[in-house]
């Protein structure tokens, strides 16, 4: 467990849920490219951030860049493409993020 890393934004609660994403499943931060920190989504990053986000370019997709908020282990964005549950704790992920990848990651 990692509990120095910090969540910015708007969390809710210690499993990285914000204002805006608060479902059993939605336990995941993303780091962002542009600023290297961890928000719970992208509202949170652009409500309380002054520039644009950045999406992550594909050759640096091995970089640990997703935490899971149930044990806060990183994982790399292609890990976390590849699997619909944290490889290290089994929490299930929201499969519905994918329709939003294009808000953290380019293609
Ligand atoms: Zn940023
Ligand atoms: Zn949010
Ligand atoms: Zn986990």
């Amino acid at each position: 467990m990692n509990r120095s890393l910090q969540v910015h934004g708007k969390p809710v609660d210690e499993h990285t849920r914000c204002v805006h994403y608060g479902t059993r499943l939605d336990i995941i931060a993303i780091r962002f490219f542009c600023c290297d920190r961890y928000f719970p989504c992208h509202l949170c990053h652009s409500e309380t951030t002054d520039h644009p986000a950045e999406q992550w370019p594909r050759e640096q997709f091995d970089q640990p860049a997703i935490l899971c908020g149930m044990c806060w282990s990183e994982l790399s964005i292609d890990t976390y493409k590849s699997v619909d549950a944290c490889t290290e704790c089994g929490a299930a992920f929201n499969p519905r993020c994918a329709a939003h990848s294009d808000y953290y990651f380019g293609n």
